[in-house]
């Protein structure tokens, strides 16, 4: 008969076992840190699942307090121990945990080992589990003991081929002590030494500062001596050892909000963003139901000083059971919602979720829907209830927003609702539901015009005759706004309707029909002038023709095809568009052109080039030839002035 605690059974690893090994201790040199944060959840599951049993089984004790993970280091023996009291194993899960492949997660990152291996990088995002304690090893040596169980096992490995399995019984009772024992590194690699405290301190916050039980370790610490009266002795210190706890366990976002104070909110968003300032917003729910998870999420006070570099990431970091995965997550949020600032901690996805598998993932796409209507809420909520506070978002972040509208036309409603601007009639801002509600009977569109500054637009001749109409008209300065009024076309069944399109139409039947004749007489009346107006710039234009979109300006340009502003983004961009030719509006009622009908055909042309660039800079773009153009006026002011001799 065998006697207990004596035999250690050799065992092979499972093949694919043997391959991630080799993978880990042979190819693998950066982000080794990991190890720790694979061990640390672990038994950070462990102790979950320990007390998930004790809810059902008298026989085990829950004393809250009691939990805890455990790190302890031996510089002598170069190895660092990770203990919990947690569920524990029983031999026959240790042989099937620890010893063949049994989570997808491990499949998935031996499938892309070559990837991985170009980028060891990667290997942050990928849980590997156990096994990563080889990155760092020798040597690795399990004692676990199941709860409820009074005998303990022992497994044992270097990784390479093979592993033992004994039976001994854990002093300390249930749960699981990992010993390594650290690979002496060739000094050029330049590894982290993991005995050292500070190294294990700065690696527990990274990873694992949020997990829920305490991460203990004993340190050293240099106290003054005290003589017989207890005052410290001057020159002379003693070492002692003191527990520590390394993590901050507060898992903030967890505790239900009703609990939480203001200040905690903005600390924790200090902590995350390292942003000085405090949140304008925060919006902390808990979603359950068919998918579950946990969002913490800030709307910045301010926009951050690196907002829409190109290189500068966004997106939520993610937690999977409130262990650290990822930061800057996209998948979580769509980029319109850029400046939102915090974190998802989910239940339902695994631990083992890459980016790659997040972007096909049916929860992640599903969180990112739920998380993208609760910011929409809110920010609706806030436009209703506090206006001064949406405006100052709005200034921030509004143009982000926007960029939703033709980007996610499933949310398009809600974002035109939640649309703010600048417009013609009114100092500050306006919602388009304003905007409509204000619409006198007859307005049939919603009237916009675009530009680059908004000073400039809103001097702009094109506004004239349709604020005589008493219309208003949105003052769109923002490079996206053209897009967000293409692809909406629409609100509330009202056309977006721009003012220097060339069919603007403003008059009803009656009023058409009154001006006819007026138009008609000027028509013939101007003729000859019209005609020299189409000579001389039919390179440049599509046609001249007499309006009455002008009030007190000369004349204008409007567009058949994209707009000046469109045509200027699209140059910025580098895109080679073809430009739309104008077409000329000339005002007949301004005093100028019967006088200059009387004008010889030199000074006629003249004028005509005068009037075109006026033309080109009302409409923001750049004058024909600036040199001509000034040769031309400072004649025109030389032969005005002939009056003064
Ligand atoms: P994963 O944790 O992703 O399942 P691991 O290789 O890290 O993969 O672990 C395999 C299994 O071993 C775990 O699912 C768990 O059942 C068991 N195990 C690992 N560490 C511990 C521990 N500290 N206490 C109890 N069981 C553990």
């Amino acid at each position: 008969m065998e006697i207990k605690g004596m035999t250690i059974e050799k065992n092979q690893f499972q093949t694919e076992v043997s391959e991630l090994l080799q993978l880990m201790i042979h190819s693998l040199y950066s982000n080794r840190e990991i190890f720790l944060r694979e061990l640390i959840s672990n038994s950070s599951d462990a102790i979950d699942k320990y007390k998930f049993q004790a809810l059902t089984d008298d026989s085990l004790d829950t004393k809250e307090d009691d939990f805890e993970i455990r790190l302890n280091t031996s510089s002598k023996e170069k190895s660092l121990t990770i203990s919990d009291n947690g569920i524990g194993m029983s031999k026959e899960e240790v042989v099937k945990n620890i010893g063949t492949i049994a989570h997808s997660g491990t499949k998935e990152f031996l499938a892309k080992a070559q990837e991985i291996k170009q980028n060891p990088e990667l290997i942050g995002q990928f849980g590997v589990g156990f096994y990563s304690a080889f990155m760092v090893a020798d040597r690795v040596v399990l004692h676990t003991q199941k709860a409820g169980e009074t005998a303990g096992t022992i497994w044992e490995s270097d990784g390479k081929s093979e592993y033992t399995v004994e039976e001994k019984t854990r002093e300390q009772g249930h749960g699981t002590s990992i010993t390594i024992y650290l690979k002496e590194f060739d000094s050029k690699e330049e590894v982290p030494n993991f005995t050292e405290e500070w190294m294990i301190r700065q690696t527990v916050k990274k990873y694992s500062n949020f997990i829920a039980y305490p991460i203990r370790m004993k340190v050293m610490r240099e106290e003054p001596e005290l003589d017989s009266e207890n005052k410290p002795i001057e020159g002379k210190t003693k070492s002692i050892v003191v527990d520590e706890v390394l993590n901050s366990q507060k898992a903030l976002w967890l505790r239900p909000s009703s609990e939480i104070k203001e200040e905690e909110y903005k600390d924790f968003y200090r902590h995350l963003t390292h942003d000085w300032q405090e949140p304008q917003k925060t919006i902390h729910f808990k979603a359950e139901g068919t998918m579950e998870y946990t969002a913490l999420a800030y709307i910045p006070s301010e926009r951050p000083f690196n907002y829409n570099y190109r290189d500068s990431g966004y997106g939520l970091g993610l937690y999977v059971k409130r262990i650290f995965i990822m930061n800057d997550c996209e998948e979580l949020i769509p980029s319109y919602l850029r400046f939102v600032r915090g974190l998802v901690d989910s239940n339902d996805l695994s631990l083992n979720v890459s980016r790659e598998i997040l972007q096909k993932d049916r929860q992640a796409s599903a969180i990112r829907k739920s998380l993208t209507n609760k910011v929409l809420r809110t920010l609706a909520d806030m436009q209703k209830n506090h206006r001064a506070d949406y405006e100052k978002f709005w200034q921030n972040f509004g143009s982000t927003l926007k960029e939703g509208v033709p980007s996610e036309p499933s949310n398009q409603e809600k974002l035109l609702d939640l649309l703010l601007c600048q417009t013609a009639n009114k100092e500050g801002w306006l919602s388009l539901g304003e905007y409509v509600d204000a619409m006198p009977a007859a307005q049939q569109a919603i009237y916009y015009i675009t530009g680059e500054d908004l000073e400039q637009i809103r001097n702009s001749p094109y506004l004239e005759r349709i604020k005589a109409k008493g219309y208003n008209v949105l003052l769109l300065a923002d490079a996206v706004d053209e897009w967000v009024v293409n692809s909406a076309a629409k609100y509330k069944d009202k056309d977006f309707q721009s003012i220097a399109a060339k069919d603007l139409d403003l008059d009803t039947d009656e009023e058409k029909k009154a001006k006819e004749n007026e138009k008609q007489e000027a028509k013939n009346e101007l003729k000859h002038l019209m005609d020299t107006f189409q000579e001389h710039l039919k390179e440049d234009l599509e046609s001249v023709k007499i309006s009455d979109r002008l009030t007190e300006s000369p004349v204008c340009l409007v567009s058949s095809g994209a707009s000046a502003q469109m045509e200027r983004i699209m140059d910025a961009m580098g895109q080679d568009t073809p430009k739309s030719k104008r077409i000329m509006e000339i005002n007949h009622k301004h005093p100028l052109f019967k006088k200059m009908a009387l004008a010889p055909k030199d000074t006629q042309k003249q004028w005509v080039e005068i009037l075109y660039n006026q033309a080109l800079l009302n409409e923001g773009s750049k004058v024909k030839d600036p040199l001509a153009l000034t040769k031309n006026i400072a004649n025109l002011m030389l032969s005005a002035s002939e009056r003064y001799q």
